[in-house]
């Protein structure tokens, strides 16, 4: 058993068809990457930095200073050993308060959270993409802009990230001029406005646990509404399709990294609609990878059109576990 999946981690993700998705993990802690790599990962998907600034106490309690973070990220990058990091930029708020920043907010997930924290706090976020862009100087990062909503964020980020690069350029301090810039799609109205983004943007990707909590107008934390958290509704599915073949379109890889891209019920689904790239804890990344190997996506086609011209929820089930169960 131990041998097939020590072999299974080092075959691609090819369809019977011959298409290769891109498998990638989530990481919290640059310690993880390791677990990416075991695991058989192309690279890591989404870095959640969020994670060096949460939950510090005593003598860590002020933010981790840019050295501090240098290192954080450049141990990552150099465990993926030139594979593909995505470091997220700091995405605070809501659900992952920072410790010295509380208010009390009516609706957190709708205040000053993510970018629309780090554009308020401009000193914060220059450090942290400085950091960031040293340790591209160590192998492939990706950055990643979470919650974004507006063109003026996206074009405020990228001054940022330039003038972080002219500081750098002027000390003489390395780093990788080439470095992709992307945002996450997790506000409807991001997936509704979808060419503001890829006109500006190398990448996307999907945060479908805060699109669905958009969307649908329910807290992901609150267990009183989880019933109501349905990630194949209509509406959910409407987004991402959008989203997937605008990035088509404009030839921009758009990745899912939310947790419907490790829900082995969705991966046909998902592959049939397009996605090529998805990201997701390293530990599921062995049964989805298998689903893959046994799926030929041209063969999905019909079944998929038909999922996304449903809005009876009861069909939409009933045609997914249809896919799910298809043989090649
Ligand atoms: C998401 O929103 O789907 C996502 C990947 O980010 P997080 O879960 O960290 O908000
Ligand atoms: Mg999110």
């Amino acid at each position: 058993e131990k041998k097939k999946l020590g072999k299974l981690k080092k075959t691609p993700a090819i369809s019977l068809d011959g298409i290769e998705i891109t498998l990638l993990a989530n990481i919290e802690l640059p310690e993880d990457a390791q677990a990416a790599l075991d695991a058989g990962a192309s690279g890591v998907g989404l870095f959640r930095s969020e994670f060096l600034f949460m939950g510090r106490t005593g003598a860590e309690q002020h933010l981790p200073t840019e050295e501090e973070q240098f290192l954080a990220y450049k141990r990552a990058v150099q465990t993926m050993k030139g594979k593909p990091v995505t470091i997220r930029t700091l995405d605070v708020g809501a659900d992952k308060p920072l410790d010295h920043h509380e208010h009390n907010i009516l609706n957190p997930a709708l205040g000053l959270r993510a970018i629309r924290y780090c554009l308020k706090e401009p000193q914060i976020f220059l450090t942290q993409l400085r950091a960031i862009l040293r340790a591209s100087a160590f192998g492939t990062v990706h950055i990643l802009i979470p919650m974004i909503a507006h063109a003026f964020e996206i074009d405020q980020s990228l001054s940022m990230i330039s003038q972080a690069k002219e500081e750098l350029r002027s000390e003489g301090i390395a780093f990788d001029e080439q470095v992709q810039v992307g945002a996450m799609i997790e506000i409807p109205a991001a997936a509704l406005s979808l060419p503001m983004f890829v006109k500006k943007l190398d990448f996307l990707s999907i945060g479908t646990n805060d699109l669905i909590q958009y969307t649908l107008a329910i807290d992901r934390a609150d267990h009183e509404v989880a019933h109501l958290y349905n990630d194949t509704h209509p509406a959910i599915l409407q987004l991402l399709h959008m989203t997937v073949t605008a990035g088509e379109k404009a030839e921009i890889p758009v990745a899912i990294c939310g947790g419907m891209a490790g829900d082995i019920k969705l991966t046909r689904l998902l592959i049939g609609m397009g996605f090529r790239e998805l990201s997701m804890p390293a530990a599921l990344l062995p049964e989805i990878k298998q689903e893959i190997l046994s799926t030929d996506i041209s063969e999905l086609e019909a079944s998929v059109k038909k999922i996304l011209r449903t809005y009876d929820p009861q069909t939409i089930q009933e045609l997914l576990v249809a896919v799910r169960e298809q043989n090649f």
